[in-house]
């Protein structure tokens, strides 16, 4: 059955990937974006997430054209990376702002169509990050650990509504976000991942529409790796 499905920050990188995974499947996918468009055969909607009175406004254009968001992807992310000690407040701000705040914004606003509908797939994209850490991601880190809670409070409230939180981490992927890596660092982290290599895009977008999925109608609240055996453990 095809489903009205919006993956924020869908124009590029790991959710553009999702999105084309979801359109492939016959799904009616939207992307956000912030002026760049969005790539064909998707719909765009202009969108900052740290804004809500923008959020509402593209979930309200969303509904009017592709009806009510049944799966939504909070996948919309940066880094602005520096150690604890010359991390300054607008730095830790802006990225649990983006990250975090901007997940519950979506996820908020999504979630009054799903409990009419009694359906409905809620998806975080975190990171390994969140539970294992990272030098310089203070800021990041901590708002990837906060989705889990997020999800985890949400599966807790609106599962017997047939609604579902989940959490997808990813490792390393090969994206902008990670090309601003050194070599030398890079080289340290496909060392320390079991799998010896960073992850495709269409390996993170995998999990995250089987998760959507009927068949994953029983899992909740879950954190599902996808890491390469980088954080074994958590
Ligand atoms: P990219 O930097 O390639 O893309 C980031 C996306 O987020 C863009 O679509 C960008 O939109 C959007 N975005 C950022 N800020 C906002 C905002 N305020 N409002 C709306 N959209 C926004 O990142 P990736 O594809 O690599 O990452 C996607 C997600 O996966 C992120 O949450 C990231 O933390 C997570 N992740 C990435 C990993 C990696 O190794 N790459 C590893 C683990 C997790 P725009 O084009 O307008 O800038």
């Amino acid at each position: 059955m095809a489903r009205t499905v919006l993956v924020t920050g869908g124009n590029r990188g790991i959710g553009l990937a999702i999105a084309q995974a979801f359109a492939e499947q016959g799904d009616r996918v939207a992307v956000t974006h912030r002026g760049s468009g969005a790539p064909e055969g998707l719909y765009g909607v202009q969108c900052d997430i740290t804004d809500p009175a923008q959020v509402d406004a593209a979930f309200t254009q969303i509904e009017k054209e592709l009806g009510p968001v049944e799966v939504l992807v909070a996948n919309a992310g940066i880094t602005d990376d520096t150690l604890l000690l010359r991390m300054s407040e607008e730095q830790f701000e802006r990225v649990v702002d983006t990250n975090l705040k901007g997940s519950f914004r979506v996820a908020k606003r999504a979630s009054s169509k799903m409990l009419r509908a009694k359906w409905g797939r809620i998806i975080f994209i975190s990171s390994v990050v969140g539970l294992y850490g990272g030098p310089g991601q203070v800021n990041y880190a901590a708002s990837k650990a906060g989705l889990v809670g997020m999800a985890r409070s949400i599966a807790r409230e609106l599962g017997t509504r047939n609604i579902t939180a989940n959490v997808v981490a990813p490792g390393f992927i090969d994206t902008e976000m990670t090309q601003v890596l050194s070599d030398d660092r890079r080289a340290e982290i496909i060392k320390a991942v079991p799998a010896g290599r960073l992850a495709t895009v269409d390996e993170v977008a995998g999990a995250v529409t089987f998760l959507a999925g009927d068949t994953a109608g029983y899992i909740n609240g879950a954190v599902i790796p996808v890491d390469g055996g980088l954080g074994m453990g958590h």
